[in-house]
């Protein structure tokens, strides 16, 4: 049978933001400013403003809003950076690249975020016993869920941690009344179409407060230029985000805004209601703690085993239904890894690379397509009951 929906339905999106849409991208095409135009400038103050952080610097994608937040720290070699051992290999990659060391933490299964005591034990054990010095934590917000920040913050400041959001899933999750993207020291998002305010290209932000790494970040975007475009002050990047789109990021953050959070916030809960009342604790549910929003980059279920998921998926398919599996292989076991020192263990990522499996999930799926998936879901796992 054929796969009857999307994993992220983007063509939809389009069809019915068609008209804006194709208005802002050629008023953009007409007005030849196709690099550093009005709508970048316009866009960065309607992020910060959203975001509730004093400023917000756009660039060429999420990998580079990172890789500018540790340059703008001036990390490097000799310095760790705690990263989750689950999350998106551009989370650790970053870290390598600038020469600095990625020193990996277990999760939490119950919100697939950075597990605290594994934090604190990552943290002591380099102080204690290397040479590197403990410099970074970078937090995620892994499927739209915003990591534990008033404990994250707590444990950084008592060990002169600098704290980096990697918020390039959690845009538009909350803690309270405080947005994503707000929670680090410096915070980062991406616009990869598929994220939850994605463009029709790579794009990403970085966030921050403070008005000196504001002002470093929008040099090095520019290969570190200075006052005068060819006085460079420092070594930076190509990494700017397209006129074209800005233009589409500030139509798609009109409707983030007044309708798609909403609304994967309403998928989510359905998912959560019939998944829990058909099969209860034979499969588990996403948890959102208490006061907390998550803008649902993922819907992500954990099975029993890797078997157990695989045999899902096929029949899954089968009727027609496409799944994913993020993320199959924790951070410290890829092959680019292979040899960096481990210094604590991190069973909860191994375990969740077996058994997490991802449901469609977008702001266009109706009662119905949620209705059918869950039916597909409930005919097919096997529960062993
Ligand atoms: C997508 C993603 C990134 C990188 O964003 P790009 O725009 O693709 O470079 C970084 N971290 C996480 C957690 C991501 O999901």
């Amino acid at each position: 049978m054929n796969i009857i929906m999307e994993f992220r339905d983007l063509k939809k999106q389009y069809q019915i933001l068609k008209t804006e849409l194709d208005s802002v991208m050629q008023e953009v095409a007409a007005s030849g400013g196709y690099i550093m135009g009005n709508a970048v400038a316009e866009l960065e103050q309607q992020l910060s403003d959203y975001v509730g952080v004093k400023y917000c610097m756009t660039c060429a994608n999420g990998t580079d809003a990172l890789t500018l937040a540790l340059k703008t720290l001036g990390i490097g070699k000799g310095d760790a950076v705690f990263v989750p051992d689950f999350t998106f290999f551009s989370s650790a990659e970053v870290v390598a690249l600038e020469g600095a060391t990625p020193v990996f933490v277990d999760v939490n299964p119950s919100t697939f975020n950075i597990d605290l005591n594994s934090l604190k034990a990552a943290i002591e054990q380099v102080c204690n016993d290397s040479k590197l010095r403990a410099k970074a934590v970078i937090a995620v917000d892994l499927f739209g869920l915003p990591a534990d920040y008033p404990q994250i913050t707590a444990i950084a400041r008592q060990h002169g941690l600098f704290i980096i959001e990697d918020g390039a899933q959690g845009f538009g999750g909350r803690i309270g009344d405080r947005k994503s993207c707000s929670f680090g020291d410096i915070s980062t998002t991406s616009f990869f179409p598929a994220k939850p305010l994605g463009c029709y290209g790579d794009g990403g932000a970085v966030f921050t407060n403070n008005e000196e790494w504001a002002e470093t970040i929008r040099s090095l975007r520019v290969h570190g230029k200075g006052h005068n475009k060819y006085d460079n002050i420092r070594i930076g990047l190509n990494s700017r985000l397209d006129t074209i789109q800005a233009a589409i990021l500030q139509v798609k953050l009109n409707t983030f805004k007044e309708h798609e959070f909403d609304a994967v916030n309403h998928v989510a809960a359905q998912y959560t209601r019939l998944i829990n009342n058909a099969l209860g604790d034979a499969i588990t549910t996403p948890n959102i703690p208490e006061g907390h929003m998550s803008s649902w980059a993922q819907y992500t279920l954990q099975l029993t085993d890797a078997s157990q998921r695989s045999e899902l998926q096929s029949h899954m398919k089968e009727a027609g239904i496409p799944t994913m599996v993020y993320y199959p292989t924790p951070m410290s076991m890829q092959t680019a890894f292979k040899g960096l020192h481990i210094f604590v263990d991190t069973p909860n990522a191994r375990q969740l690379s077996q058994c997490v499996l991802s449901l469609p999930m977008h702001p266009y799926l109706t009662d119905k397509d949620i209705q059918m998936i869950v039916d597909a879901l409930v005919a097919n796992i096997k529960t062993g009951k």
